[in-house]
């Protein structure tokens, strides 16, 4: 994995740039997070999901990256805390909560909300080893499933909407997120080299581009879905102050 995005690093329009970000970002991770929230104290901004007050977000890796330096919260990490805050999801369900393949800055949030959490993935660290196109749970199981930026990777993205749907109980909620970066989805699994991938999917791992029409494929393994954007839950001042995506959907769907 790590060969394949370096492969890709190099072969970008800026390898040195990005390399430099990887060295800078793992600097950063060394040190105790009471550096890091000393380091970047500020009045200008601050992180919903660590409760940090900053003086700025950090453009690390890509420059439209903006990055808690305290708890490594990405733009649409603090939009889903504050999907989850104002549309009072916790309230919904009796907290049977499955993360695939969870991010790191996210769950202990999710975690102080519910009884059974259960984090999956394929490869990284998480409490299950299992692949989102088959999930080895009863039907009905969950009453969330939040699985962010992981269908662009998996081979058949139609089958793990299928199984999440399976494993949500009747009326339970997917909160689910692709970056949509192309106006109709494109994919092609014979593309297989890194450096094809990240100039036609948008990064070194990605199977497809997704476009708008994603929203079909949701529909079509029957989910009621409803697109929401940062502007829908937060204010203007919100969005600056809590470095909130203005390129990013959630799809909020719905079983039953
Ligand atoms: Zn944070």
């Amino acid at each position: 994995m790590n060969r394949a995005r370096l492969q890709a690093a190099l072969h970008s329009p800026h390898p040195w740039r990005r390399l430099f970000h990887f060295a800078g970002g793992l600097v950063l991770t060394s040190l105790p997070v009471s550096w890091r929230r000393w380091l970047f104290r500020g009045e200008r901004y601050r992180c919903p999901v660590c409760g940090s007050s900053l003086r700025g977000f950090l453009p690390l890796h890509r420059p439209y990256h903006r990055y808690c330096p305290v708890c490594w919260s990405l733009q649409r990490h603090r939009l889903v805390w504050l999907l989850f805050e104002r549309r009072q999801l916790w309230a919904e369900g009796r907290g049977r909560f499955l993360h695939v393949a969870p991010e790191p800055a996210l769950t202990a949030y999710f975690r102080q909300h519910v009884a059974g959490y259960v984090s999956l993935d394929r490869y990284a660290r998480a409490q299950v080893k299992m692949d989102v196109m088959r999930l080895g749970f009863p039907d009905g199981a969950f009453d969330f499933v939040y699985c962010s930026h992981v269908l662009e990777h998996v081979p058949d993205d139609r089958a793990a909407l299928r199984e999440s749907h399976r494993v949500l109980r009747d009326g339970g909620v997917a909160v689910l997120l692709v970056p949509i970066i192309a106006e109709r989805t494109i994919e092609d699994p014979s593309i297989t080299s890194p450096v094809e991938r990240e100039r036609l999917f948008g990064q070194f791992d990605h199977v497809r581009a997704y476009g708008p029409d994603f929203v079909e494929r949701l529909r079509g393994s029957g989910f009621a879905v409803e697109p929401v954007t940062a502007r829908a839950i937060a204010s203007a001042q919100e969005i600056e102050r809590f470095g909130l995506p203005l390129d990013e959907t959630i799809f909020l769907c719905r079983k039953g």
